[in-house]
């Protein structure tokens, strides 16, 4: 855009022979014949300079410019100031006193103006290149910004999107899961026995494979916490080992275990965190070994005080990870052989999750490998060191003596899904408990004020009313008529994590159990509401 000036004087000659001088420019003039001309001009125009004479008759130069000082569009407006009277100090002081502002004397002196507004035009395009300049990062931020937050949300869609097809598909998957288990305990021909082992360890699988999906997601979605409780190092390594030591064994390859001496036993963090990623660096060390075997091993990596760098180390001695491709293994989605999908499955999502989760409790992870030798994956977190009183009392065994209590325990099952119905009342039966069955929240209250129900194993998801919602209903209605004894409220759900079982509790109801449920879960839970 030109540059505009903005030129004041009460004599017409006088603003012609001013643009003559300063017919060289690239630049638009506006004239003005008087201080308030001027003024109305800056309204319309937006100007790099104004050329103003001193003396004029109603408002002179000086107070032309004071009341453009006053306003914020014309605050900074440089000014030359054009006078007879050049010698008056007063008059030069005033003028400079309102700004940006230079003197010049008549008779002009074209070569002197010229220089001058060179000057100021000069500093006018920089300061309008600058105000661009700002401008564009300006927008460049919000473009920027715009974009993060796209991607952000689009980041959350994908996660969501996956943590909820993952739950879709787990609630038909614990249909297959838990008739398969039951048809398992029925009479049954060895080929019969053989096929269902198949869609047994089929169905598990995919289970597995369906709970990393959900559970990178919902990391990735920023909603997993890290819970901080006391636990017994020695037992959770025990843990471990008894859940893997028969696939070994299924290998003809050796597990074992050394948890060095000066490693606290006991400690605070998120000890199911810390098995999962156990779990997960050992079964794929079994996995990938065909020959010798499998160490689990603890150290104490740093002893900082209160707080303690304990370092969980899986040693195997089975085909190795070329170190090109050692990099990659902790990212999403990536196999260091694709062939070896091909042989041993797996989603590449496992070491991923285990890396994020060893950030998660203060730590990190890594590996040291060989081609054809083995490797060594480990990872470490921070933990502090506790009593062994702070330990909660390991489970007793007398679950066993309360199984014929169980029998006698009013059971109702809420759930809409028929399959998981039919699942659930025959894991019931295998404990020797009938129970009645709602389809929906509505048909669950409805039932409860008739038959007062020592439990009930409530579904989250129902259609009409859901669990949270009947849950509330039948706590309130509990409350109000003294002598009825409430039930004990199950929460059953695929949503397995810490976040969802708060909000279910938070509701009121008491206990938590995920989907799909073993009778084993159901058998320990009934012993815990016995003895509650
Ligand atoms: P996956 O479900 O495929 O096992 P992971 O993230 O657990 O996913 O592992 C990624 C890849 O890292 C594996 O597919 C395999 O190529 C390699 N890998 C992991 N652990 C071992 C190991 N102990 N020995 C050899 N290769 C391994």
């Amino acid at each position: 855009m030109t540059p505009k000036i903005l030129i004041v004087d009460d004599r017409i000659e006088n603003l012609i022979s001013l643009e003559k001088v300063l017919q060289d420019f690239d630049v638009e003039f506006v004239r003005a014949l008087s201080g308030n001309e001027a003024l109305k001009q800056t309204l319309h125009h937006q100007f790099a300079l104004a050329i103003i004479d001193v003396q004029m008759p109603d408002m002179d130069g000086y107070e032309t410019v004071q009341l453009m000082r006053s306003v914020e569009r014309t605050k900074y407006l440089p000014v030359i100031f054009v006078s007879a009277i050049y010698s008056d100090e007063f008059y030069i002081v005033k003028g400079i006193e309102s700004g940006a502002v230079d003197f010049i004397s008549k008779p002009i002196k074209p070569e002197i103006l010229q220089g001058k507004v060179k000057v100021f035009l000069d500093l006018y395009r920089q300061s309008e290149q600058l105000k661009q300049l700002l401008e564009e990062k300006e927008k460049m931020n919000r473009e920027l910004k715009a974009a993060k937050e796209k991607a952000e949300y689009a980041t959350y869609t994908k996660s969501m999107f996956l943590a909820n097809m993952s739950h879709e598909i787990r609630t038909p998957l614990n249909g297959i899961i838990g008739m398969t288990e039951i048809l398992q305990n029925s009479n049954l021909t060895e080929e019969q026995k053989k096929n269902l082992e198949i869609i047994k360890i089929s169905g598990d699988n995919l289970l597995s494979i369906i709970n990393d999906i959900l559970d990178f997601s919902k990391i990735e979605a920023g909603q997993i916490e890290i819970e901080k409780i006391p636990f017994d190092l020695n037992k959770q390594i025990d843990t471990v080992y008894n859940l893997l030591k028969f696939k070994a064994e299924d290998k003809h390859i050796y597990l074992k275990t050394e948890i060095d001496e000066n490693v606290p036993r006991y400690l605070v963090s998120d000890s199911l965190r810390i098995n999962q990623i156990l779990i997960n660096l050992t079964n794929n060390a079994i996995k990938f070994t065909e020959k010798g075997g499998v160490t689990i091993r603890v150290k104490l990596s740093e002893d900082k005080g209160e707080d303690k760098i304990i370092k969980f180390e899986v040693e195997d001695t089975g085909i190795g990870i070329p170190e090109e491709k050692q990099g990659a293994v902790f990212q999403e989605f990536t196999q260091a052989d694709i062939s070896t999908t091909r042989k041993y499955g797996g989603t590449g999502l496992g070491l991923a999750i285990s890396k994020k989760l060893a950030g998660m409790l203060g730590g990190t992870i890594g590996l040291e490998s060989e081609a054809g030798k083995g490797s060594l994956f480990w990872f470490t977190i921070s933990a502090a060191e506790t009593s062994p009183d702070s330990v909660a009392s390991g489970e007793s065994n007398e679950d066993n003596d309360n199984l014929v209590e169980m029998r006698n325990l009013k059971v109702l099952l809420a759930e809409d899904n028929a399959i998981n119905q039919k699942v659930g009342t025959m894991v019931l039966k295998t404990l020797g408990i009938d129970s009645d069955v709602a389809t929906n929240g509505r048909q669950a209250v409805k039932l409860q004020m008739r038959n007062h129900y020592d439990v009930i194993l409530m579904d989250v998801h129902m259609p009409e009313m859901d669990g949270l919602e009947a849950t509330k209903v039948i706590k309130k209605h509990c409350s109000e008529q003294n002598g009825i004894k409430p039930p004990a409220i199950v929460a059953v759900t695929a949503n397995a994590f810490k976040e969802d079982r708060d909000r279910c509790l938070a509701t009121g109801m008491d206990y938590y159990l995920s989907k799909p449920f073993k009778t084993n879960d159901l058998k320990k839970l009934f012993a815990t509401i016995l003895k509650a």
